[in-house]
């Protein structure tokens, strides 16, 4: 497995890529200020937000019980999950008892986080995603690298050229275009598909209700044209009651897309009734924890409040120099670099706590105010060190703590480090300085310091 470095590296020699992700985040970054203001009073609405999601997570439990009895009473079907392996076979056990052959699926990092679709491609079941987005990351053989927009690393050239393979002929580098083609392919798919497969951005306790919310009406389609509807939800997405959804679905779509409220909002309660004119056969909620109990009761359980708005991403420097498949992760971002240390293991993940310059940008967009330098923080004291760069950081602490030693340090770093000045800034360097120096511009120390130039 690559590393974050690595794959970052490669991102910033991507001259297309940054020039993609400046115009695509600029973009969302900046609607969605105007939106937020055009709220009222933004401060207080974060702050309701930011109450709801603290008390929903803190009894997340006695929640959780009451969202699934009445999915049951509306003639829904609830599965728990521990684990990804058990919420893809109960997904690949409802879909083979049900002869599913193919399967449509509106845009869910739930399922991305489960790696649903190589399962079900790998048991023979057609998996076609229905977003635009992730249809085309779908067709570039591609995760999508934006949790919202799965597909913002490409310019409507690139995604041309991806079209225009599938179609076998030439697709004009045009949006309508793009959007004809992809329309007509998947009208089909939902017409002669047996299964949809959906997300949930939220799922609403007091009527066991699960909420879509889309721009294309995809979700739309997914849940009610196959006859089996299936829906995968981590554990978090869960909310007591209406009001509370009002107040996080205002500040889900303005912090998302820059939008008072999305085009389409489907909630959905249950399977068809007898006097319904459409809906599916079977409705059936996939409740999953996937290591979410880990970050209960402790320091990083704030992360649980996450409404996946991909603000954070937004905004961050680093997000917007790298794209998303810089992660190596379903969640990238500042949101990614907390939460996959915790869902995916330190070992894989712990090098996303470094992803970040501790600006606090993502805290300060984030509608929820979840404080995700300080778990980032929290994260890099836990990601184990080499013994020599342990070693070092002891030596630094001592030098930093010790007025004597820390004068002496700048005097001779001062001199050690003039070797290593080229064009103004500190460059290559030893092993382990140069990790550091790598990748920054890194100042030499300075000719005289604060202290020297206090005494005159
Ligand atoms: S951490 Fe906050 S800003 Fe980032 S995706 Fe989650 S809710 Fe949105």
């Amino acid at each position: 497995m690559t590393t974050f470095e690595h794959r970052a590296h490669i991102a910033l020699n991507d001259i297309v890529l940054q020039k993609n992700l400046k115009r695509g985040m600029n973009y969302f970054a900046n609607a969605r200020v105007t939106a937020l203001a055009a709220a009222g009073d933004p401060l207080a609405l974060r702050q309701r937000g930011k109450a709801i999601r603290d008390e929903t997570v803190t009894h997340i439990g006695a929640h959780l019980t009451q969202l699934a009895a009445n999915v049951e009473r509306n003639g829904g079907v609830v599965h728990w999950a521990g684990d990804a392996a058990e919420a893809r076979a109960i997904i690949l056990d409802i879909a083979k008892r049900e002869g599913v052959r193919r399967i449509v699926k509106s845009k869910s990092m739930a399922t991305e986080e489960i790696e649903l679709n190589h399962a079900l491609e790998a048991s023979a079941i057609e998996t076609v995603e229905t977003d635009l987005g992730e249809y085309i990351a779908q067709q570039a053989h591609e995760p999508p690298s934006h949790i919202i927009a799965p597909i913002v690393h490409k310019n409507k050239e690139q995604i041309a050229e991806v079209i225009t393979k599938v179609a076998g002929r030439p697709i004009e580098a045009d949006a309508i275009a793009i959007n004809n083609f992809a329309r007509a392919e998947l009208r089909e798919k939902f017409l002669s598909a047996e299964m949809g497969i959906t997300g949930a951005n939220f799922a609403v306790a007091e009527t066991g209700s699960i909420v879509l919310v889309t721009n294309e009406g995809n979700g739309r389609m997914c849940s009610s044209a196959p006859r089996v509807h299936v829906a995968v939800m981590g554990a978090d997405k869960v909310l007591p009651t209406h009001d509370d959804l009002a107040v996080l679905l205002s500040l889900l779509t303005r912090s998302a897309t820059g939008q008072a409220i999305s085009v389409y909002v489907s909630m959905l309660s249950g399977p068809r009734r007898a006097d319904d004119v459409d809906g599916p056969e079977q409705f059936h909620l996939v409740i999953m924890d996937n290591g979410r109990s880990t970050f209960y009761g402790g320091e990083f359980q704030e992360m649980l409040n996450c409404i996946r708005c991909g603000a954070c991403l937004n905004v961050c420097p680093v997000y917007k120099a790298t794209s998303g498949h810089a992660y190596g992760a379903c969640y990238s971002g500042p949101m990614g670099a907390v939460l996959m240390p915790g869902l995916g293991g330190l070992s894989d993940f712990g090098d996303l706590a470094h992803a970040s310059s501790l600006c606090g940008a993502c805290r300060d967009a984030c509608p929820v105010m979840i404080d995700i330098p300080r778990m980032l923080v929290a994260w890099r004291q836990r990601v184990p060190h080499s013994r020599i760069e342990a070693l070092l950081f002891r030596l630094t602490r001592i030098g930093m703590t010790t007025p004597l030693l820390y004068r002496l340090g700048v005097f001779f770093g001062r001199i050690g480090l003039k070797l290593f000045v080229r064009d103004g800034r500190i460059q290559g360097g030893p092993p382990l300085i140069n990790r550091w120096t790598h990748g920054r511009d890194f100042p030499p120390i300075a000719t005289r310091t604060f202290r020297e130039r206090w005494k005159e």
